[in-house]
């Protein structure tokens, strides 16, 4: 007890001593673009909650239904007793959703991509990794003994290097696993050439759309639809808590490979499915988002005002692509002032700091589509002051 107690305070310190240590705030209202943090009205540009779906009438509605006709639990795990009519209509939503032969579902992204990443690949294998790629995926892969790889972001000749180097050493399957979006800096996966490098070298390609479902792609079907790739992507895994606006994961995959995950995927069956009102919410967004593709629009235009306002001012906002926009500025202990005084001003945007990034410590910004004008102009007004107090600009 009293090692650990050393233990924990020592390392806790060290944090405090960097100016990086922080508890995170409490949301006291619904995830809105306007919310109650810590006792404060604020404008918050900390959610994933892309489209608003977290707050809309027809998925509440679908949550309370379920609740009234399949109670709040499902009892089991899926491979025992907790496949429930729901997940399999689910799971039917999310493969036409994402033009795909199937899908199957898990608790949440990150279980997905431990799940998957765990149960396909052998020590016979390689798996090739962005090295930005997000902290689940590295997770996954960490999981099992499949030698890996990992290329510079982004860079298609490093890419190539690493395939070239792989045919050599004669591994029996090669996966080629990127970010579809990547979630620190918004920027956008080259998914064609990556396509088109592992087809050459006869890998197959793991896509985690967490952040490009319903942002990317014809009425938000992400980062394949986006590029038109449909049918040469053999995973396409995503979450069910951003664009969604509920929670859990899924991959859209062929029937074998579903078949195959129910066996052998450690989060299907050692862990208990998801309860049928969150399945039911799911189900509701997908609906939504088939038929409707405003949200979406309204979305990326508040990302591109939001962005140009940031850049006008002069801000550094990295590679954004997307409704994600880091202000980067460095220091850890920097980015965790800013964020203080940004939210004394009344807007909520995370500091973000190591082990989140290496380095290049921000402030990091996502827009949805709730967000009114005056609502990001306020918030815009509220970076210039703080970022001039600052002499981040
Ligand atoms: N993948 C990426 C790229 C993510 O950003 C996240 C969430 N931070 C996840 C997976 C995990 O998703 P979830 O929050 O549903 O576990």
């Amino acid at each position: 007890m009293d090692k650990l107690q050393q233990f924990a305070a020592g390392e806790l310190d060290t944090l405090r001593q960097k100016g990086t240590f922080y508890r995170p705030r409490v949301l006291e209202t619904e995830q809105k673009a306007t919310v109650i943090v810590d006792g404060h009205e604020v404008i918050t540009l900390s959610s994933n909650n892309y489209l608003g779906l977290t707050v809309h009438p027809r998925l509440r509605e679908a949550a309370i239904k379920a609740i009234e006709k399949y109670g709040v639990g499902s009892g089991s795990v899926r491979t025992i007793a907790g496949t429930m009519s729901l997940h399999v209509e689910l799971e039917e939503k999310l493969a036409r959703f994402k033009h795909t032969e199937d899908s199957l579902t898990f608790q949440s992204g990150y279980a997905t991509n431990l799940g998957v990443n765990s149960a396909l690949l052998n020590p016979d294998d390689l798996i090739i990794s962005d090295e930005l790629n997000h902290a689940s995926i590295i997770d996954g892969i960490r999981l099992n003994k499949t030698p890996r790889k990992v290329y510079p972001h982004k860079d298609m000749a490093g890419l190539r290097r690493v395939l070239e180097e792989s045919r050599q050493a004669d591994a029996t399957k090669v996966m080629v696993v990127t970010d579809g979006v990547f979630s620190m800096d918004g920027d956008i996966a080259p998914l064609p050439e990556i396509v088109s490098l592992a087809e050459e070298f006869g890998a197959f390609v793991m896509v985690d759309d967490a952040h490009s479902s319903g942002v990317l792609g014809k009425n938000g079907r992400g980062s394949v639809s986006h590029f038109g790739l449909d049918g040469r992507v053999a995973l396409q895994v995503g979450t069910l808590s951003k664009g969604i606006g509920a929670l859990g994961g899924y991959v859209a995959c062929s029937q074998d490979v579903k078949d195959l995950l129910m066996m052998r995927s450690r989060p299907v069956l050692f862990s208990t499915s998801h309860p049928p009102s969150v399945v039911a919410t799911c189900i509701a967004a997908i609906d939504l988002l088939e038929n409707d593709n405003s949200l979406v629009e309204r979305l990326w235009e508040n990302a591109h005002f939001f962005k140009r306002g940031l850049l006008q001012l002069g801000f550094n906002t990295g590679h954004s692509e997307t409704p994600i926009t880091p202000v980067i500025v460095g220091e850890g202990a920097l980015a965790m002032k800013f964020s203080t005084r940004l939210f004394e001003e009344g807007v909520f945007a995370q500091g973000i700091v190591f082990p989140t990034v290496p380095d290049k410590c921000r402030v990091r910004t996502i827009v949805t589509a709730l967000h009114t004008r005056e609502e990001l102009t306020k918030a815009l007004n509220v970076f210039e002051k703080v970022g001039k107090e600052l002499n981040i600009i």
